[in-house]
């Protein structure tokens, strides 16, 4: 016997894709608009390890996140 997951309306993801910055690259996480600073975390996190570039949470967030619907 399963559960269906409840969904709340109006719920929002967000989503960031590193190939807009860096051709070749991949790399896309989507999470919970909840959980965003840890995605950005992780995101700089990688552009750090993967392309030696820095950037700060507040760039990541105004350049390269997306609000995606669920
Ligand atoms: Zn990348």
């Amino acid at each position: 016997m399963t559960t269906e997951q409840q969904r709340d309306e109006g719920r929002t993801a967000v989503q960031v894709a590193c190939d807009t910055e860096v051709s070749g690259c991949v790399f896309l996480m989507r999470t919970e608009a909840d959980d965003k600073d840890r995605l950005l975390e992780i995101t700089r996190d990688h552009v750090s390890e993967q392309h030696g570039k820095e950037y700060s949470l507040e760039e990541i967030e105004e350049q390269h996140m997306t609000d995606v619907e669920v």
